[in-house]
């Protein structure tokens, strides 16, 4: 799960926001926060301190659903003895269960879904004020006409908060909501609502907005984001804007290095859109297109709406027009009726495609899908805990091998920020000196909640485990005290254009710069590298000569 990180207020209201799920709830907390901290609101990680805790959720799978009602079963007793706290559950689950959170955890006080986000400030402001549980969701797909639904799936404005984002140098941008690809297993397009492309000028506006405060990366966001197309009613001539269009438009603003756009929807890359991409300097040279099977039969049944063979032809064209592009994609393992037969064919796929690196899933059934209704989920766990491993170990295999391409390369990395592995080794630092300040009896009362540390599910996806701690080339010098911080050796992580984790020893003054990486070693997940450093010339010992 991820968890906000603490400022410190005595005045102002405390909020504590645990996000699970996909980048597009990452986006919609940080939206949720920058709306609270108008009325307020601080961010704390305990949720001890809060005044507000809300959760907000993901309904894709039953354990993110499962991870959520425990974490508010773990919250009964502090509601008991603070009935002042507030306790909210927003997004997908909220729009799925909606008053079933009531039924199992009635002290919860607010459901809100995730077309209802912007209503979270003032439905708060009447629980203060006495008005009891409140609810808001969005309509159902089949609770009224097209466009009554999809206004009542309202999107934010670009309200931000640089301190939720990923890093200051990355940003999400909504380009589009909702999905109406309606394929068996998913509940997005019950829980997120019709698919509407965003006014491109509105997504122009906020990609300058971001550009202005340091941002160098834009991640756009959809469902299926190169479906995304805008035609302006105002205009006549209902002009249309593609989203290869949009690239070149969001191409032009100062001060953005990268775009990259996720998720692909396997019909919808079209010939502009990668010729774009091929064109555009700033264009991540990185497509993520779920395949999901490389059985017809199942694709069928997932109603994916093309055959592993159209799927090949799309490979094909990407890799025409973009030889050196990373593809990553999506399978999903044991959906009903899944056969061993049907399970090879994906491994051979898998092989054959040599996939960047996959996001590799067990079928986890979704009541209110037609996949629940119309399918027996008949793949017991055991096998699809099998085939998961399977092919997680055949893209392993994959990565690995294309990884260790890059030895010996330079690579240009957009350096993120400390590596995994560094913010382990000073969060232990930290407990041990609040341990050392404790046993020396300035420790407080020492019984507060305990800092949350679990990362999201879904979250953007980032494998480097931490587990070369620091590298070969590590410097081990993280206990030095009073240094300069800012040029303290550390490990550093950031990505190339291809989307490839990289990791490095370097310092704080480099983060969210780029710079040029040598790669010395690979794993199936990361790139480990040492920055080049440019030679200085003679001439420069001249002067002090
Ligand atoms: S394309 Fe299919 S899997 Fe993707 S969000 Fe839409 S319904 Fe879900």
């Amino acid at each position: 799960m991820r968890v906000a990180r603490l400022t410190k207020s005595q005045m102002t209201k405390k909020l504590y926001i645990e996000t699970v799920g996909c980048q597009m709830n990452v986006l919609d907390s940080e939206l949720v926060v920058a709306s609270l901290r108008k009325h307020d609101y601080e961010l704390t990680d305990n949720t001890g301190d809060a005044d507000t805790i809300l959760f907000n959720t993901c309904s894709v799978r039953q354990h993110a659903e499962d991870k959520i009602y425990s974490a508010l079963g773990r919250l009964k007793h502090a509601k008991q003895s603070q009935p002042h706290k507030i306790i909210g559950v927003l997004g997908c689950m909220a729009q799925k269960d909606q008053r079933l959170i009531f039924e199992r955890a009635p002290y919860v006080d607010l459901i809100v879904g995730p077309g209802q986000l912007h209503q979270v400030p003032d439905l708060i402001k009447g629980i203060e004020a006495g008005s009891g549980q409140q609810m808001e969701v969005s309509l159902g797909r089949k609770d009224g006409s097209r466009d009554s639904i999809e206004r009542s799936h309202e999107s934010f404005d670009p309200l931000r908060d640089p301190a939720m984002r990923p890093t200051p140098f990355q940003a999400y941008v909504r380009i589009q909501i909702g999905c109406d690809k309606f394929c068996t297993y998913c509940i997005v397009p019950s829980v997120r609502g019709p698919e509407q492309s965003r006014p491109p000028q509105h997504i122009l506006s906020e990609a300058r907005q971001l550009a202005d405060e340091g941002c160098k990366e834009l991640i756009l966001l959809g469902q299926t984001v190169n479906s995304y197309r805008f035609r302006d009613a105002a205009v006549a001539s209902g002009q249309e804007t593609r989203m290869s269009d949009l690239l070149y438009a969001l191409h032009e603003i100062e001060g953005i290095e990268r775009i990259k756009f996720i998720t692909n929807y396997p019909k919808d890359m079209t010939d502009d859109l990668l010729e774009a991409v091929r064109d555009l300097p700033k264009c991540a040279k990185y497509l993520h297109v779920p395949i999901q099977s490389a059985s017809d039969r199942i694709l069928q049944r997932m109603k994916r709406g093309y055959t592993v063979a159209e799927y090949l032809v799309m490979m094909d064209r990407i890799r025409e027009w973009l030889p050196d592009a990373a593809v990553t994609s999506d399978f999903i393992v044991g959906f009903c009726g899944e056969t061993e037969e049907d399970f090879q064919l994906t491994c051979d796929l898998l092989r054959e495609q040599r996939f960047k690196n996959s996001f590799i899933f067990k079928y986890s059934e979704r009541p209110g899908t037609k996949g629940a209704e119309q399918y027996l989920d008949d793949v017991p766990e055991e096998v699809k805990k099998r085939r998961n491993n399977e092919l997680l170990a055949i893209q392993n295999q994959v990565s690995e091998e294309d990884n260790q391409l890059f030895l010996g390369r330079d690579v240009q990395v957009l350096i993120e920020g400390p590596s995994k592995a560094s913010l382990k080794l000073q969060e232990s630092g930290r407990q041990q000196e609040s341990g050392r300040q404790q046993v020396s009896g300035k420790g407080g009362s020492g019984k507060g909640e305990s800092g949350q540390g679990e990362s999201g599910p879904g979250a953007p996806a980032n494998p480097e485990s931490g587990s070369r701690e620091t590298g070969n080339h590590g410097t081990g010098n993280h206990g030095i005290g009073q240094q300069d911080a800012e040029s303290q050796q550390l490990q550093l992580t950031g990505r190339t254009m291809c989307d490839r984790i990289v990791v490095f020893d370097g310092n704080r003054r480099q983060i969210g710069q780029t710079l040029p990486v040598t790669i010395y070693d690979a794993n199936a997940h990361t790139l480990f590298g040492t920055v080049v450093t440019q030679h200085i010339g003679p001439e420069l010992f001249s002067l002090s000569g």
